[in-house]
């Protein structure tokens, strides 16, 4: 984890390294999402590979926390 400061225009810099190895630049579009108490930032047109959706990606999956939580229900029942 790494913290940031918002400067007075409420920006924050996307750290370097995160930037590199998301493949982010300059011009990528960023998702916004208010999760909560959480400010989740998704580059856009990732969507989850189980139900399509775009957005609230989780990190290092290439699906929804919907989808996850309901994929973690189903292996916790057997
Ligand atoms: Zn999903």
């Amino acid at each position: 984890m790494i913290s940031r400061h918002l400067d007075a225009m409420g920006r924050v810099v996307i750290p370097q390294e995160m930037r590199y190895k998301l493949n982010i630049t300059h011009n990528t579009l960023l998702d916004i999402t208010l999760k909560g108490s959480k400010i989740i930032i998704t580059k856009s047109g990732e969507s989850c590979a189980v139900c399509g959706k775009t957005g609230d990606i989780l990190e290092g999956a290439e699906v929804c926390m919907d989808c996850a939580r309901n994929i973690a229900e189903r292996l916790a029942q057997k």
